[in-house]
């Protein structure tokens, strides 16, 4: 009997009204381990090259990792995968919650959509039982909305993934949401739910992932939750509360952003990723007005301190943590000022792109924002330097009061922002022309506007800067999925305490790679790899900042497989190659890429903590395609290197 997967996925055609199962061969979980790089397989191989992503014919897929839904710390993620309808290249978005381990309970390693539906409609499979149902009801709900009549009809205990407003409207930076607000966000992939007319997936099962060895499972995720779980004692509370008001003193001391392992959780657990709100806006990581600002001068600590953790955390209703993860590093608030009972607490990101980015130090703003864009199901780091783009154009006279509805956008008017954002979502006015992220934008407005956009390949850039962590630079320009912070760069990665076997046992970079740019590049191959296996097995991301995991033995626990850290760095090696494989067969030049100017430092900044500071990042690319396999000039991988990867089926499409 197959162990630690079902060994099948679940196809739904929406044109025909009709699912199909597809059974996995053993063979092919050891070569991907299941989750998105599964998902990267079937969609390159089940969808033509240069699809329309908004079309019948494109493939949207919601993959869990292996491990997810089980007790596995930390293993409740899955992404939704397609064709980026905002880059045109591979696109894949993670999410956590509660949403991955449902569909393990329904008894799939994967779902996969195509087809279109000719009226809304939603797609349910209860306890075996799959139906398309109809959803003109649910349309032009909001997902919190959506999911309460749903739970009326069905019951509490279902999970939905779903499209808010702005995926109906077709928005090429909406998103997925799940579990009322967290938000399978970049790479625009809502905008193929909403194409295809499909406004939710309803899932509810009891199936049971079987497992190799359960006693193995438990005693490892003992071991694992034990080191990992525990408050912090009294003197630790006392420094974490100091934390967020020791940004200064971060910048001042140049402080490394590492901490050991057993403190970074009790940090994200106490403070979550908002703890960030104020440091990272001191040290010069936090991007700040539309990247063209420096933090402590134009967005000081008087200001990024009305944002920070504390004063979040203060309306902390609950905790909230994603399935099996004992540090639970989310929030849920109530803010009776606002009306709000119950939001998510604002992550760092959110919190970053609608603060810093725009010069606004108005907190209530951002309670609502969040709000309105979780509910609306769009991506608040696309939204909000979309709005900075806007309010740079009308800053310099490129929108004027009547292009923006009467709306000052000025830096800092949150009125304004918050209006503007409910613009986006509707698709209003010059919301209508924002709708579809800052490069689009530019397209439309013309006069030059360009030069105001922070995006590459079309994805708004993430919100930490690559003259704080430089490798980030190479990631946002050529990742298969450009612009995004959670695509393996080695000096972001470093911020936690993944080298020197302490986040998997034998994982190492080459001594001395911090000071010799060869031993940097294979540093950033082995980040790349194992990020894809941290993906591929549902793991969070944060997983390598909490200490040492047991992925081997996990593996071992969960499929009897004899794996070792060499065979999964090749499986590692395997996805990324498939993602870029993709990105290039639709015709994307990922090597012509490159990152707007001030996001890399030319010029670099004349003071402040990022001072003289410009990041070289296209020689790095080429030395990284080298040691990947990769032709240099073109990104493309070697015709040996996909032969050695067993990704013979992708050779047809690239050359
Ligand atoms: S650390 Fe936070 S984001 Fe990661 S799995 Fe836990 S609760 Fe979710």
């Amino acid at each position: 009997m197959t162990k630690g997967y079902f060994g099948k996925v679940l196809w739904i055609d929406l044109s025909t009204e009709s699912f199909k199962e597809e059974e996995i061969s053993d063979e092919v979980y050891k070569q991907y381990l299941g989750g998105y790089g599964l998902g990267c397989k079937l969609i390159s191989e089940n969808m033509a090259s240069n699809t329309d992503p908004l079309s019948e014919n494109s493939i949207l897929g919601f993959f869990p990792g292996l491990f997810t839904g089980t007790m596995a710390p930390l293993s409740g993620r899955y992404m939704v995968v397609g064709k980026s309808p905002l880059t045109g290249g591979w696109g894949d978005s993670n999410s956590g919650g509660t949403f991955g381990p449902e569909i393990k309970k329904c008894g799939y390693d994967g779902i996969l959509i195509k087809g279109i539906a000719n009226n809304p409609k939603f797609v349910i499979i209860n306890e075996g039982e799959k139906e398309i149902l109809d959803a003109s009801d649910l349309w032009g709900l909001d997902i919190i909305e959506t999911e309460e009549k749903l739970k009326q009809r069905y019951g509490k205990f279902i999970k939905t993934a779903l499209i808010g407003q702005a995926g109906e409207n077709l928005s090429l930076i909406s998103g997925v949401a799940n579990d009322k607000g967290r938000i399978a966000a970049r790479s625009g992939l809502g905008a193929i739910m909403g194409s295809k007319n499909l406004k939710c997936l309803v899932l509810k099962g009891k199936k049971k992932i079987p497992i190799h060895n359960r006693e193995d499972l438990i005693k490892y995720t003992q071991i694992y939750n034990e080191a990992a779980s525990g408050e912090p004692g009294r003197i630790l509370n006392y420094v974490l509360k100091k934390l967020p008001n020791m940004a200064k003193m971060v910048r001042r001391l140049n402080m490394d952003m590492a901490a050991p392992a057993g403190l970074t959780n009790k940090i994200y657990k106490k403070l979550g990723t908002c703890v960030g709100n104020t440091i990272a806006v001191e040290t010069g990581d936090t991007p700040v007005k539309n990247w063209a600002g420096i933090g402590m001068y134009d967005y000081p600590f008087e200001k990024s301190k009305k944002l920070s953790a504390n004063n979040i955390i203060k309306y902390k209703k609950k905790e909230y943590g994603c399935y099996s993860c004992p540090v639970r590093c989310g929030g849920i608030l109530e803010v009776p000022e606002l009306g709000l009972e119950e939001t998510h607490q604002p992550e760092y990101e959110t919190c970053a792109a609608f603060g810093a980015m725009l010069l606004n130090d108005d907190l209530d703003s951002i309670f609502i924002i969040n709000e309105l864009c979780n509910r609306a199901a769009i991506d608040t780091i696309s939204t909000g330097c979309t709005i900075s783009f806007a309010i740079e154009c009308y800053e310099n006279g490129i929108l004027t009061k009547d292009d923006t509805n009467g709306l000052e956008l000025n830096w800092g008017n949150s009125e304004a922002i918050i209006e503007l954002v409910k613009k986006i979502i509707n698709r209003e006015g010059i919301g209508d022309i924002l709708a579809d992220g800052a490069k689009k934008a530019s397209e439309r407005i013309g006069k030059g506007s360009e030069r105001y956009s922070m995006t590459s390949l079309g994805q708004e850039i993430a919100m930490h800067s690559p003259k704080a962590f430089e490798s980030l630079a190479f990631s946002y320009a050529y990742d298969p999925t450009p612009g995004r912070h959670t695509t393996a760069s080695v000096d972001f990665y470093d911020t936690g305490s993944v080298d020197d076997e302490k986040f998997i046992k034998g994982f190492k970079f080459p001594e001395g790679w911090k000071d010799d740019i060869h031993l940097k590049i294979k540093a950033q191959k082995l980040t790349s790899c194992i990020t894809q296996v941290t993906n591929s097995l549902g793991l969070c991301m944060f997983t390598s900042l909490f200490g040492q995991y047991p992925v081997i033995e996990m593996i071992h626990a969960f499929t009897g497989w004899d794996i070792n850290l060499e065979q999964l760095l090749k499986i590692g090696h395997r996805i990324q190659t498939l993602r870029q494989s993709f990105t290039l067969r639709e015709g994307v030049k990922i090597t012509e890429n490159k990152l707007p100017n001030r996001t890399v430092g030319i010029p670099p900044d004349e003071k402040g903590p990022n001072e003289g500071i410009s990041i070289e990042y296209e020689a790095f690319y080429k030395g990284y395609c080298e040691e990947m396999g990769w032709n240099p000039k073109n990104g493309y991988p070697l015709e040996e290197t996909l032969k050695d990867l067993d990704l013979e089926f992708i050779i047809k499409d690239l050359y």
